[in-house]
């Protein structure tokens, strides 16, 4: 999966500065990397084509140090060692026997071996001449008591000595291509670096004792003394938080010029629909509501986010405030990420304001021709009160009479550019709720949300009962199928979380039509499976017969992550766990745990299990707090996959390290407040400078604000 482009960048493109072309443009462009090689890198570097800029974003994951230089006697134990050698005599293997190519080497405290596979002897023959002298760099190891260098890194003689890096740069990696070729390339791209202006304030980088720009992202692929490396590297980073501020900063400045119309409405019909509720209200649920009428009822425009767990009941209070809106007079939207969950939300709302005569709506890819022809006019005209889809909401086309508030379900799943487009629909004075079920470290929060106001669910629903997680092998598989045997002989429903839908050559991931097969071998007629393939209508199908208990086992990919709330569900099982992120398995086990049944959760993995997953299973055992379980995953995952970056339109950033560089978030957040405060369209020299900044790091959308209005 690539890293998802900018839509707009096409056409934001032509406003770029032109100084900045030569990193955008292709890797091809380089000497040396022609389209095979221009593919590796673009699978290396999850995009369709990799650009320069790619490239030299591309952070080295370590350094080999070869500055420590000894005698043979002094060889370490294990590691890179640089040292000069005396050749002595080579033994080619006799023909057709595998054993490897040695050359003697020695000095005056002692012997090694150089070992070679798969090399020509005339080669070698060249390079290690017998009787002369040559320096060697490589890693170490050992034989009883004899130390070898496999394939020395470097072979040089005494004059070109000075030519061997004392410290080499490691990359991440894939296959066909090596650290010296992604070095290379990073060198070639470094050439072509343009003379950029200095965006950051120059007080501030002396104090920092930080470096301009280019010589950051040089010493990034060509460091030369180890204590500078974390500056260079900080520098970096904060110029990619700042602009990622900046941007939020923008986003929202834009959002909340406009001000809000005020839409507390009359209170009738909400309260009818809380008394008729077969539930209280949690107190938390109570405070969130407030809140939000207290924003939607004043001159300002709301623009707040909604955090809680999965199954804190965000859906209800959502209810609340479109109904708020539509008893003013306007009309409301509900944008979800899925199209199962905008049926769910329907069929949940549906009966929830029977009675009160609202009109609600669904909106998804699959209503097309007349039957959205019509849905368009009722809309256009006022007929519908609250539109619920997905983000078909907000394309071409779709014209609200009067939207007063929009509210963004599971808000992680939708980008900057879904939000932009929501700000091209409302004409400025729309009401936005964003809610959320991931729990996100504060240092995230800021880079997702900038700093939307927020409301958080902090309790669940009373009389939630402990879900009861266990961890265990595929293996014991047969277990399981007991145990279920068992619990459906109860009436107890379960999901069966499979990871791929078809096998992959790859990996060796269950596949979910085959799991599908054998459970419904073992329980006739009750297994259901559902992905992302089947149409639409087979997917409610399925989920129909789901609900209402016809189907016992629901066999899935992970389309049923989000939002899905069957309370009569009570057993979540999941295959191949350690391939999960924990977010992830923190919202498939919230899919359970949700009616008065006592839940359970089994988390199946495959032997071997390596230690992160080994820690990461154990916290899903040992917690139930989403909180607690995103803090755990930051620090053992980073920040780019723990929400799934790709999928989620999350800024990726590719030069912070969240797990490292947090702290200088809220530095970078005030900055950008502070830059904002002063030159809030960027007009000044150095917010010139910013502008170039915004573009590098493709922040492109928030310019696209500074120029309208
Ligand atoms: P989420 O926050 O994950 O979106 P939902 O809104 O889907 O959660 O609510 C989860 C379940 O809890 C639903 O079945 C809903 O009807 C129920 N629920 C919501 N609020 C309450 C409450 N105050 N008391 C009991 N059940 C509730
Ligand atoms: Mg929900």
């Amino acid at each position: 999966m690539g890293l998802h482009r900018n839509p707009f960048a096409a056409k934001l493109a032509i406003m770029r500065p032109s100084i900045l072309n030569p990193l955008f443009a292709d890797i091809t462009t380089l000497k040396g990397v022609g389209e095979k090689m221009a593919k590796l890198f673009a699978k290396l570097l999850h995009v369709d084509a990799a650009r320069l800029l790619d490239v030299l974003f591309h952070v080295p994951s370590g350094l080999i140090d070869r500055r420590f230089k000894c005698t043979i006697s002094q060889l370490p134990v294990q590691g890179v060692a640089t040292l000069e050698v005396k050749i002595g005599q080579h033994h080619a293997p006799p023909r057709g026997v595998k054993v490897p190519y040695r050359i003697d080497a020695y000095d005056d405290t002692g012997q090694m071996t150089l070992v070679f596979f798969t090399t020509y002897a005339d080669q070698l023959l060249r390079q290690f001449p017998v009787g002369e002298k040559r320096f060697i760099s490589g890693e170490i190891s050992w034989f009883r008591s004899e130390a070898k260098m496999t394939h020395p890194d470097y072979v040089l003689n005494a004059e070109d000595f000075d030519k061997m890096p004392m410290l080499e740069p490691v990359y991440p990696l894939t296959a066909g291509l090596s650290s010296k070729l992604v070095q290379k390339a990073a060198h070639g791209a470094l050439a072509k670096l343009p003379d950029l202006p200095e965006w950051q304030d120059s007080e501030w980088l002396k104090r920092q004792q930080w470096p301009d720009f280019t010589t950051a992202l040089r010493s990034l692929h060509n460091p030369l003394e180890l204590n500078a490396v974390g500056l260079n590297r900080l520098r970096l980073a904060y110029d990619e938080l700042l602009a990622n501020q900046l941007a939020l900063s923008l986003v929202r400045n834009q959002m909340k010029r406009a001000s809000g119309r005020p839409m507390g409405g009359t209170g009738t019909i909400r309260n009818k629909i809380i008394n008729k509720l077969p539930y209280q209200l949690t107190n938390a649920q109570l405070n969130a509501i407030f809140e939000i009428l207290a924003d939607m009822t004043s001159n300002h425009r709301m623009i707040r986010l909604l955090q809680g767990d999965v199954g804190s009941g965000k859906t209800v209070v959502a209810l609340l405030a479109l109904i708020a809106a539509v008893e003013s007079g306007f009309q409301g939207a509900l944008m979800v990420p899925t199209e199962i969950l905008a049926r769910q939300h329907l069929a949940n709302l549906s009966k929830l304001i029977e009675g009160t005569g609202l009109r609600l709506a669904l909106l998804t890819g699959r209503e097309k021709g007349k039957v959205r022809e019509e849905l368009m006019q009722a809309l256009q005209s006022g007929d519908i009160d609250i539109l619920i889809g997905t983000h078909a909401l907000f394309q071409d086309g779709v014209t609200f009479k009067d939207l007063g508030l929009a509210v963004i379900d599971e808000q992680h799943r939708f980008g900057v550019h879904q939000r932009l487009a929501l700000q091209a629909k409302s004409p400025g004075q729309t009401d936005l709720l964003v809610m959320t079920a991931t729990p996100i470290p504060r240092t995230l929060a800021l880079t997702v949300y900038g700093d939307m106001d927020v409301s958080k669910l902090t309790e669940k629903p009373a009389g939630r009962l402990p879900i009861d997680t266990r961890v265990l092998p595929t293996s014991r598989i047969d277990d399981v199928l007991a145990g279920l045997h068992r619990s459906l002989a109860t009436g107890a429903r379960a999901y069966w979380v499979c990871p791929l839908v078809e096998e992959s050559e790859f990996v060796d991931l269950a596949n979910a039509e085959k799991r599908f097969e054998s459970l419904a071998t073992e329980f006739p007629n009750r297994v259901g499976i559902i992905h992302g393939r089947l149409k639409g209508a087979e997917k409610d199908a399925v989920m129909e017969r789901f609900k209402t208990g016809e189907l016992s086992i629901l066999v899935s990919t992970t389309v049923i992550e989000v939002g899905v709330d069957v309370p009569e569900a009570s057993i979540m099982v999941i295959e191949n766990a350690e391939r999960f992120g924990l977010a992830q398995l923190h919202q498939l086990r919230g899919r359970v745990g949700r009616g008065a049944a006592k839940s359970s959760c089994l988390l199946l993995y495959q032997d071997p299990l390596g230690e992160t997953a080994k820690a990461r299973l154990a916290i899903m055992r040992e917690t139930e707090d989403g909180f607690r379980i995103a803090e755990e995953d930051l620090k053992l995952r980073g920040a780019g996959e723990m929400l799934g970056t790709q999928q989620s339109g999350l800024p990726l950033f590719r030069l912070a390290d969240l797990s490292i560089h947090g702290d200088l978030l809220a530095t970078a957040r005030d900055d950008a407040g502070l830059i904002l405060a002063r030159d809030p369209k960027l007009q000044t020299p150095r917010g010139e400078a910013l502008r170039t900044l915004l573009y590098l790091f493709e922040r492109d959308e928030a310019i696209k604000l500074l120029s309208s209005g």
